[in-house]
This record gives C-alpha cells, sequence and structure tokens, in this order.
C-alpha cells in the first residue's frame, strides 16, 4: 500500500510529488507519456517566475529529476478508473490495479479538435495539434493555425519562424489572446490574419491535406484557402474521464476542489489545469501540485 498515487505527471503531479516524497510519503507517479506534460510541447515559456524565456522541454527535465530525487517512482500507463475500497483507494489501469491511501488527479487537458469530416484520419497527414513537434515538416510551406487565443497566436509565431506563410483563421474580429502576445504578432510579415472566418471542411488529396474551406462568420460564404498544414488551437478539454463514475466532474469535465485541493471525495485530490479555476499556467499548476503534496503529507503525519 502506497502513501500517495499522483495521476499526471505535468507540473502539478512533478510539484506534489516533490512535495510529499520530500515530507517523507511513499509516492508513485503514473502518466501514458513522457513526464512534463505540455511543457514538452511548448518552444519556449517566459512567465515562470525565476526563469528567463526557456524551452518547455528543459523545464520538463529539471522539474522530473528534482520530483523523483527524494525517492518517488514514475511508471507508464494509463488510469481507467479510481475506485474507494473501504478507507483507501484503488487505481486502475490496463496493466496493473494500485492501491495508496491517497490519490491525487493532475491528468491536465489536452487540445481540442475542430470535429470537421475526416479531421482524425488526416492526423499525421497534415493536421497536427503540435506545432513543435511538427512544425518542420513544414519548413517553407503555407499553413494554417486555427483560434485566437494564447496557444493559437504563440504556435502561430512559432511556426512562422519555419513557414513560408501562416493564415491565422480567427472566428470573431477580436483576438481572445493577452495583449503582450498579440504585440509581439503584429511584427511579423509572414502570418495573415483572416478574422471572422471559421474551419468548414478539410480539403484533400491523395489522402493529404489540400486546403481547408472557411466560412465567413457572418454571412456564412465559403472560400477556399490551400495550405499543407492545419494547427487547430481551439481550447483544451479536461481529461477527467477516469473519475467520471465518482460523481467528481462539472458539466464542463473539470474537477472542484476545496483550498487544500481536496475534491468532494475525501482523500481524492485534484491539481494542476484539469482542477476547475480560472488561470491555467505552469506556475499555478505548481502552486496547486505543492499545496496538495503538502497538505497530504500533513495528514500522513496526524494518522
Ligand atoms: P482559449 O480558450 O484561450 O482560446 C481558444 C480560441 O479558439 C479562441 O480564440 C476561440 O474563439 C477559438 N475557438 C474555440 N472554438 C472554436 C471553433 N470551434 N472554431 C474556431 N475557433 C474556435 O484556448 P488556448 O488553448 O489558447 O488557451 C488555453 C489556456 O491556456 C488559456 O487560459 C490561456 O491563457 C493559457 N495559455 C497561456 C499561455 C501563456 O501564458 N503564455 C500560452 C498558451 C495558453 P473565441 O475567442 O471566439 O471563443
Amino acid at each position: 500500500m502506497l502513501d500517495l498515487i499522483i495521476v499526471g505527471a505535468g507540473p502539478a503531479g512533478l510539484s506534489a510529488c516533490l512535495y510529499a516524497s520530500r515530507a517523507g510519503l511513499d509516492v508513485l507517479i503514473l502518466d501514458m507519456g513522457a513526464p512534463g506534460g505540455k511543457l514538452n510541447v511548448t518552444a519556449q515559456i517566459e512567465n515562470y517566475p525565476g526563469l528567463k524565456a526557456t524551452p518547455g522541454p528543459e523545464i520538463a527535465y529539471t522539474m522530473y529529476e528534482s520530483a523523483l530525487s527524494f525517492g518517488a517512482k514514475m511508471e507508464y500507463g494509463e488510469v481507467l478508473d479510481i475506485k474507494v475500497v473501504d478507507d483507501h483507494k484503488e487505481v486502475v489501469t490496463a496493466k496493473k490495479t494500485y492501491e495508496a491511501k491517497y490519490v491525487l488527479i493532475a491528468t491536465g487537458t489536452k487540445e481540442r479538435q475542430m470535429h470537421l469530416p475526416r479531421e482524425n484520419e488526416l492526423v499525421g497527414k497534415g493536421i497536427s495539434y503540435c506545432a513543435v513537434c511538427d512544425g518542420p515538416f513544414f519548413k517553407g510551406e503555407e499553413v494554417a493555425v486555427i483560434g485566437g487565443g494564447n496557444s493559437a497566436l504563440e504556435e502561430a509565431m512559432y511556426l512562422a519562424s519555419i513557414c513560408q506563410t501562416v493564415h491565422l483563421i480567427v472566428r470573431r474580429d477580436v483576438f481572445r489572446a493577452d495583449k503582450i502576445i498579440q504585440d509581439r504578432l503584429s511584427k511579423y510579415d509572414n502570418i495573415v490574419i483572416h478574422f471572422k472566418r471559421k474551419p468548414f471542411a478539410i480539403m484533400e488529396e491523395n489522402n493529404k491535406v489540400k486546403g481547408l474551406v472557411l466560412t465567413d462568420s457572418d454571412t456564412g460564404e465559403k472560400e477556399e484557402l490551400l495550405v499543407k498544414g492545419i494547427f487547430p488551437f481551439i481550447g483544451l478539454d479536461p481529461m477527467s474521464r477516469c473519475v467520471e463514475k465518482l460523481g467528481l466532474i462539472n458539466s464542463e469535465g473539470y474537477i472542484d476542489a476545496d483550498e487544500n485541493m481536496e475534491t468532494k471525495v475525501k482523500g481524492i485530490f485534484v491539481a494542476g489545469d484539469v482542477r476547475n479555476k480560472r488561470l491555467r499556467q505552469v506556475v499555478t499548476a505548481t502552486n496547486d501540485g505543492a499545496i496538495a503534496g503538502q497538505y497530504i503529507a500533513s495528514l500522513k503525519e496526524q494518522e
């Protein structure tokens, strides 16, 4: 029986791991992929206090090393279910069931899909949700980025350094992104902004993306845009399915917690982007993780 299982090795999970294991708890982190979460697909982080602009994967690696330096372990696996059994919890993956006194959900969010016909089949054939991973495949080409938030603008600027032209498709006539990011974007000559346009259909040729059909948000009029790559950044969806049966998620899929990051199920905690909150940043994820890790350690001490 472990003291704490942390589901998700992003900044929230790694911070909780650091605090709890440093306080002497026996901690296991489970994740489906590489530790670091979205840090791994972020070119530069420039708003984490104490660090100048630093590549996301570099921070991910340092966080991972420091989180595991007090004896915690990490294993790979997709958590399918979490059960409350007597005074402890069972964490079920496809291969194994783990037991722990406390569980922390730090599963984060995933990129929202456009839900257009053939979108899934064309992933890797012109559709990508990660500019840092796939941008170099479109060197010197024309691509489209969908969305007007911080992610879309930052990824558009990243792609502009690789691609010939980046078409930024924004459904309203204003951005949602922070002003500092909008100001920076305005300096790029090869980013063409298409306000009041929405993606309607994906055009393909030989099983590869050939372009996008756009509609005018006001008139519904259609137009074609020839691009080799499409990068949707239209928001994020919470990864909370593993606690669906426990009734922990709200109508948007996020999980509520009190000030100690404890959910309404005693002994189950939540931290990071999957928590119901306003500001989703690396610094707020590490904040949640630290609070949860420290609080769980204090509960263990009282046992
Ligand atoms: P946001 O929800 O902030 O923005 C989503 C954008 O996509 C909006 O412009 C939205 O339009 C548009 N959109 C939504 N659905 C559709 C659709 N079906 N078709 C076309 N456009 C659509 O998501 P982000 O991923 O940009 O950011 C998520 C969070 O992460 C935010 O809190 C953000 O601040 C944060 N973040 C912070 C960064 C930083 O601080 N450097 C970097 C990246 C993200 P509309 O505005 O009309 O709703």
